[in-house]
């Protein structure tokens, strides 16, 4: 039986850069798009063979900025994969577009050709914080890309906002969550704001702009109550959906499922491999149509680290992780993960329900800490899993 796979197509472009922003995309190189477009194509087309065993049930274009690039290539894309590839007719193909960047007629033009999600970069409803943090676009031109989409029958619409912004108060931040809850969408991302080293806004690392981590908590929390109260489940720690809504594709990179990656940069995961292709876009083009090396990462994924991944991915998502799926990935114990995730259940960071652990509102907050102690405790058990005594094979002779 065929095995579903998810693909993902990384489109490096924007037409300027925000100032929080440390993503590999490049500002001011149109001129590169029609090189990256053709080997987009002949990449799609030369892969074929890798994917003729699988069914690909979710496209997502991300970037960059996937509307800037323009409508008409992110069709000539999926058009290619659907002549090459067996593309599901229900699979979710989501496009990101940036409020700047998109139309009617071109929203209308990808729903026709079977692109059935949208993601748009909103951030803020707060016009001066927009234009602090970059953003080409003003919460108008915002309001009006969902009402477009809509109008272009999508019936799948997702909002990325970010709280923590500089000058934002709890009240702002509840501003925005009320005028994007008016517009209906159905599904809502809510990322804290990192500052990264080498963006513009690291200038602002200390400054009194900046909300402070308590600050950040309480908005965060402020965000899962009321997006709860408004019927946008948890599903994520960042993301949130109205039931049904829940993104396909996202799930695959938490849930270990196979995706295939094109593009500079992008990352796969088939079968026992992960493998990520260069980065910079002169070098995909010329990997590509030159037949110069293309992955610059590779590796092959042994059930102990499989099962790592498991356990820091799933504790990001409310569908958490089992002992038994455990187990089954890496036939370790599991007590001393279940004690210390017990401990943190008493500090109300973890729930335990119908045999699966994830983590409240509170223990998100904290996430990459408990998260990492879970992987050191994993990572001490490793000496034990590799006596003899343990041993896969071994064990299997005694069942
Ligand atoms: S539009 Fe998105 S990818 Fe482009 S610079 Fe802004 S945040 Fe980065």
């Amino acid at each position: 039986m065929p095995q579903n796979a998810g693909i993902y197509v990384h489109i490096p472009f924007c037409a300027s850069k925000c100032s929080y922003c440390d993503f590999y995309s490049l500002a001011g190189q149109n001129d590169l798009m029609p090189k990256y477009q053709q080997a987009l194509l002949h990449h799609i087309a030369e892969f074929a063979p890798r994917l003729s065993d699988y069914t690909i049930d979710s496209v997502y274009f991300g970037g960059g900025t996937p509307s800037y690039y323009g409508a008409d290539r992110i069709i000539e894309l999926f058009e290619e994969m659907k002549k090459r590839y067996n593309v599901l007719v229900n699979s979710e193909v989501t496009v990101e577009v940036n409020p700047d960047s998109v139309n009617l007629a071109n929203l209308k033009k990808m729903r026709r050709d079977g692109i059935n999600r949208i993601s748009i970069g909103v951030q803020s409803a707060n016009d001066e914080i927009l234009k602090f943090i970059g953003r080409r676009h003003n919460y108008a031109q915002a309001e009006k890309a969902v009402e477009m989409a809509q109008k272009a029958d999508f019936k799948n619409i997702s909002v990325d906002l970010i709280y923590g912004l500089p000058t934002q108060t709890r009240e702002d931040w509840s501003d925005t969550l009320t005028k994007i809850f008016a517009l209906h969408p159905q599904h809502i991302s809510c990322y804290g704001l990192k500052i990264e080293e080498n963006t513009p806004l690291y200038l602002y690392k200390n400054a009194p702009e900046i909300p402070d981590d308590d600050m950040q908590a309480d908005m965060y929390l402020y965000a899962v109550e009321q997006l709860e109260k408004y019927g946008y489940k948890q599903y994520e720690i960042s993301n949130f959906a109205l039931p049904g809504y829940e993104s396909k594709h996202n799930m695959k990179y938490w849930t270990i499922d196979e995706y295939a990656g094109f593009g500079a940069s992008a990352a796969s995961n088939l079968g026992n491999t992960r493998y990520t292709y260069v980065k910079h876009v002169e070098d995909y083009i010329e990997a590509v149509l030159g037949g110069g090396k293309i992955v610059a990462e590779f590796e092959e994924i042994e059930d102990y680290e499989k099962a790592s991944e498991y356990l820091m991915l799933g504790l990001r998502t409310t569908h958490g992780i089992s002992e038994a799926e455990y187990r089954k990935i890496y036939n370790s114990n599991f007590d001393k993960i279940e004690e210390l995730l017990e401990s943190y259940r008493k500090a109300g960071w973890a729930r335990f329900k119908s045999g699966r652990w994830s983590f409240t509102p509170s223990g998100f907050l904290i996430s990459n800490r408990l998260i990492s102690e879970v992987i050191d405790l994993h990572i001490s058990q490793k000496f034990n899993y590799d006596s003899p005594w343990n041993k896969r094979d071994y064990y299997e002779t005694l069942i």
